[in-house]
């Protein structure tokens, strides 16, 4: 019997061989199509840019808190979380300083200390993984506001801050009823002079005026904000990669 299969395929024209040869190739691209569509999280060691989305304060650190509404840590995990799911749907990398609500200060350390530390552990593990890009999530707290909307900051001394804050700001103006606010200088945030990366620090809204509150505790708002930062972030990379 098993001579006779043998046989058999030996004796298969060759025009055969080609036909069935081609029918699999055909298969294995009608199967690649669809998965190439899906998202599936790239491992480690896999080349596609590194992008690090860090959700502000988190553990001991509340962040803005205002009645009525979650602490700005909270608010900042949730658009972070779908920051970081656009950006994946681009095709990108994206790792998240923290998943929950955490905080990298040490035990017993607390004040200027605590959030010294909790800032640098951030930065090293953007550093550490060679993100092409680092965008910190926050909600504003200045109560001499006289109106709310977005707004993204920069250090003019670190390399690709602006563009990229540019880039974002262009997107977030585009949402319906922001207010149009600019790109601002923020070359005294700690996190902006201490990064290598091109970085920014994106305020979603004031928690203090009570439009923006309703708004930025609003799952479809936050996902808006995360659509148009991950344009941005898109926008910014495919210029300065050129
Ligand atoms: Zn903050």
């Amino acid at each position: 019997m098993k001579k006779g299969r043998l046989t058999l395929a030996v004796i298969r024209p060759a025009w055969k061989r080609w036909a069935a040869a081609g029918t699999l190739i055909l298969l294995c691209a009608l199967l690649l199509l669809p998965a190439g569509r899906l998202h599936i999280e790239a491992p480690a060691w896999w080349p596609t840019p590194t992008i690090v989305v860090d959700p502000g304060h988190g553990g001991y650190d509340p962040g803005v808190r205002v009645e009525a509404a979650p602490p700005e840590k909270d608010i900042a995990l949730q658009i972070s979380r779908a920051l970081a799911a656009a950006l994946r749907n681009r095709g990108f990398t994206v790792l998240l300083t923290r998943t929950d609500d955490r905080d990298y200060a040490l035990p017993g350390q607390r004040g200027r200390d605590a959030k010294r530390t909790d800032l640098d552990a951030r930065i090293a593990f953007a550093e550490a993984h060679r993100a092409v890009a680092f965008v910190s999530i926050h909600c504003n707290s200045s109560p001499e506001a006289a109106r709310g909307g977005a707004e993204t900051f920069f250090n003019p001394a670190l390399p690709g801050s602006k563009p990229l804050a540019d880039a974002i700001q262009a997107e977030l103006r585009t949402i319906p009823g922001m207010s149009p606010r600019e790109a601002h200088d923020g070359s005294a945030y700690y996190l902006l002079q201490h990064l290598t990366m091109p970085a920014v620090i994106v305020e979603a809204g004031y928690l203090l005026i009570p439009s923006d509150r309703v708004r930025l505790t609003d799952p479809a708002y936050q996902r808006q904000i995360a659509e148009a930062t991950a344009r941005g972030v898109t926008n910014f990379l495919h210029q300065w990669a050129r």
